[in-house]
């Protein structure tokens, strides 16, 4: 979104974004043409789907797949989702889009079944706005069905900041996913809000600690004892803790040795296309 608010400003003849507001940025995202983009680009098959694994640093298993969306765009090459998902959160087109995801991921968890390929759980990240909406859990159940998949292959991810806005409503829809036998993650712990009250009202399964914190754990005792901190509410509340965003050697012993087993990070595995991902799982058959 800094891009657009310097955009507007500049527009403006001001010299700094404070003046940014949703509305304008409703405005400049229409301007962009960026919905009707978007809306194309789902129709035209310019969104894909990279996967991410988190594994289990003991034995550098694979415990589970991050899926990560990636827009091919034809003009513009590559655009990262840090740069359209916050505009398509401000409409209805974030559900689309998650949607696709929701689809395509269960689509490749069938695909690699049928192959014959060990399947791990898939997670996707998902929006504030879809999860409070009334469509998600009926999404949902009816794909899992549609491709034969169990729930508990599906994770989903959701920041902090969302389970703060109507955590009544996340209540009940959290009770339906897990009826589904669907795990869920909240990702970029740590970065959201100081209260905690939501972990105990919640059925959580895993806290993802973020990646600011991690980025330098091996470095700054401060960082260290953020992760640890993480590391033993996480241990108290029953939830697996991730490591996100692990890079190197040092910061993955150091987050080992205050008690997280489970990574995920380019000094393990970076994003892959499937191909890739398939051929991991077909090396690294664990569970058989
Ligand atoms: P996230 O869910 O926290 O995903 C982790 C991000 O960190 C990903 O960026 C991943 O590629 C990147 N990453 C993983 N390991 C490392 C590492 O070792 N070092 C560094 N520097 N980065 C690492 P990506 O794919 O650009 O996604 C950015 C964010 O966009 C995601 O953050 C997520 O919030 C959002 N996003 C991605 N895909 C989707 C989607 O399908 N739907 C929605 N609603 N949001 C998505
Ligand atoms: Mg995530
Ligand atoms: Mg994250
Ligand atoms: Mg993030």
């Amino acid at each position: 979104q800094a891009d657009i608010a310097m955009y507007w400003a500049k527009e403006k003849g001001r010299d700094n974004a404070q003046f940014f507001t949703p509305e304008m940025s409703n405005i400049v995202a229409k301007k962009f043409g960026f919905e009707k983009e978007i809306n194309e680009a789902l129709a035209l098959g310019q969104f894909s789907l990279v996967f991410q694994p988190k594994v289990l640093m003991e034995k550098n298993d694979i415990l589970g797949l991050e899926a990560l969306i990636r827009w091919n765009h034809p003009v513009k090459g590559l655009i990262s989702p840090a740069d359209f998902i916050s505009i398509a959160e401000e409409s209805n087109l974030i559900i689309k889009i998650d949607e696709w995801v929701i689809d395509q991921a269960l689509q490749q968890l069938k695909a690699w079944r049928d192959q014959g390929l060990r399947i791990v759980p898939i997670a996707v990240n998902l929006s504030g706005r879809h999860l409070v909406s009334d469509s998600l859990v009926p999404y949902i159940s009816q794909k899992l069905i549609a491709y034969g998949i169990d729930g508990c292959l599906l994770e989903i991810e959701i920041t902090e900041g969302v389970l703060l806005q109507d955590i009544q409503r996340c209540i009940e829809v959290m009770a339906e996913l897990k009826e589904l036998d669907i795990r869920i993650s909240v990702d970029d712990f740590g970065t959201g809000y100081s209260s905690l009250s939501y972990l105990k009202r919640l059925p959580l399964d895993i806290l993802k600690i973020d990646q600011s914190f991690v980025e330098e754990c091996d470095r700054h005792i401060e960082d260290a004892k953020i992760c640890e901190t993480i590391i033993h509410l996480a241990r108290s509340l029953e939830l697996v803790i991730v490591a996100e965003g692990v890079e190197t050697a040092p910061q993955a012993d150091m987050l080992k040795s205050l008690g997280c087993e489970i990574f995920q990070g380019y000094y393990f595995h970076r994003p892959m296309v499937s191909a890739d991902i398939a051929k991991l799982l077909i090396a690294d058959p664990v569970f058989g």
